[in-house]
């Protein structure tokens, strides 16, 4: 009699085990596997899959064992070892029954339509910490993957400007011999040799640093955050240019720092101002930007410059030097970072390979005093112990081949070239009245819009446009900037920006009526 006979027979409440038991369970005698264990792992099997579902009631171990044909002691062993892995158990007056599956039953599980409540006080709360602006940069990044829309957000280097030739010579002629570093863990500090390189390219630039005074980073961003966690506690003061790296701005927030705001001009942060702050407060640290400001573009002159350092010295509070741009200058020489006019061990510089290499890289640095990097080393290794090898290796094999000079003077002369394009596309189709900076370096225009015209209010109808550009709000921290926009040259095309521009211009004369 099959088991599906004798259950129509009983009428009991629990569905009995329908199908053959051979269907589930085929003994093999001449297998080394005990039977025993060959009838537990049948039957696991057709539990853990589903097919013997919760509740299905199993023969007997009389009637088990003379289907099969075996042993009923052997029956028992297999059913005393599935009930010792909790998936079946004996009910007195019942039989053995198949347990709830939890490993099968998740897929009957509807799938919830609801976020955990961990989950959504964890996304609410953090956006809070970072302001009304948290997704401002992820966006940026991301419209630069939308082929139909012509983007002056991203700060990003341009397509055709990535170092490809110079990255498949170094993979092609150094991978084999170098794979060690390149391909195994590294100090948490860097490696070695890139931290040498570095230095030594610094020593050139007027800086006097050793190996032991660098900490190899992914990228500038993550310099930020480790310097900012080191320094920082919340509500502690930190002073930052107005307007300044949206980043920046983010990462202290979210620290639960109070952020101050110096304003800048075209010389630079306006040092009477920060004194007046100093001699008040005390700031943990203050942000600067001091050649081709990010967004303005501003250098800031040599005498303000030493009035900084002065104002650190004196009220003892430590610069910290962000410098992705300096090398990307346009004209003339070189303007050195602020700190090779620094004596004290005082600036905190933060260097980075995304704009003169590529951001894809993840490889900056930080140059500080020796115990500030032995501090952040053993912060940093928390989150990142060994900061992506390969993109250290390649960028300390460019510059042991001396790749990277020839690659500037090229990038150079593009961006400047770029540049100029966009300033003469304004000047050709932009209605007057505007206020633009003239860059000598990096990458963005920063420009005042005319009349009434916000930033905000261009930005919706430019998007109609199929353009993008970055609002000037999120890079103030005293509720400014409505009326400035920040447009990038370095990424879009040479055509691009004349058509995006002469689109542009469309839009505001519309605006503007
Ligand atoms: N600082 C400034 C001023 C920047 O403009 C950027 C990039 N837009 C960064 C830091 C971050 O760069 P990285 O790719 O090195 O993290």
């Amino acid at each position: 009699m099959s088991y599906s006979e004798k259950s129509q027979q009983e009428n009991q409440p629990f569905p009995f085990f329908t199908t053959s038991i051979r269907s589930f369970v085929q003994l093999d005698r001449s297998n080394e596997i005990p039977l025993y264990q060959q009838i537990c792992q049948g039957l696991r099997e057709a539990i853990l899959a589903g097919e013997l579902k919760e509740g299905t009631r199993l023969p007997t171990e009389r009637a088990l064992a003379q289907e099969l044909g075996i042993n009923r002691t052997t029956v028992m062993n297999a059913y005393h070892e599935l009930a010792s892995q909790g998936l079946i158990e004996g009910h007195i007056g019942r039989g053995t029954l198949v347990k709830r599956n939890h490993l099968a039953s998740y897929e009957d599980e509807p799938f919830e339509q609801d976020t955990p409540s961990w989950l959504l006080g964890l996304s609410s709360g953090e956006e809070l910490a970072l302001g009304a602006d948290a997704r401002v940069l992820s966006e940026l990044a991301s419209l630069g993957e939308r082929k139909e829309i012509i983007s002056f957000a991203a700060g990003t280097p341009a397509q055709d400007l990535l170092p490809v030739d110079i990255l498949r010579t170094v993979m092609h002629e150094g991978l084999i011999p170098g794979r060690q570093n390149a391909l195994s863990y590294c100090p948490v500090e860097g490696l070695q040799s890139l931290r040498r390189a570095i230095a030594e390219r610094m020593r050139k630039r007027g800086i006097a640093v050793n190996v032991q005074q660098l900490l190899i980073l992914s990228g500038s961003t993550q310099g930020i955050g480790l310097i900012a966690r080191l320094l920082l506690s919340p509500g502690d003061e930190v002073v930052v240019e107005i307007p300044t790296y949206v980043g920046a701005i983010q990462t202290f927030r979210a620290l639960g720092a109070n952020i101050i705001g110096v304003p800048i001009d075209s010389e630079g942060i306006r040092v009477d101002l920060l004194e007046a702050i100093l001699a008040r407060r005390s700031p943990r640290f203050i942000y600067t930007l001091p050649t081709f400001q990010n967004p303005t573009g501003v250098i800031i002159s040599p005498e303000r410059r030493r009035r900084l350092l002065l104002l650190s010295k004196r009220y003892q509070i430590p610069i910290l030097e962000d410098d992705p741009y300096s090398e990307l200058y346009f004209e003339g020489e070189e303007v050195p970072p602020l700190k090779a006019m620094d004596t004290r061990g005082n600036v905190l510089y933060l260097g980075t390979y995304s704009k003169i290499l590529a951001p894809g890289i993840r490889v900056a640095w930080l140059a500080a005093p020796e115990p500030i990097i032995e501090r952040l080393s053993l912060h940093k290794q928390i989150f990142d112990l060994n900061t992506n090898p390969l993109g250290q290796w390649a960028v300390s094999e460019i510059l042991r081949r001396d790749l990277l000079d020839e690659h500037l003077l090229m990038l150079r002369q593009r961006y400047h070239h770029k540049r100029d394009v966009m300033l003469k596309a304004i000047d050709k189709h932009w209605p007057t009245g505007m206020r633009i900076n003239h860059p000598m370096g990096g990458f963005h225009l920063w420009c005042r819009l005319p009349g009434e015209l916000r930033g905000r209010a261009l930005l919706r109808e430019a998007v109609q446009e199929r353009i993008a550009f970055v609002i000037g709000e999120p890079f103030h921290v005293d509720g400014g900037g409505q009326r400035h926009i920040r447009l990038s040259f370095a990424y879009p095309e040479e055509q691009q920006i004349e058509e995006g521009i002469r689109r542009m211009g469309d839009v505001m004369r519309r605006m503007l009526g």
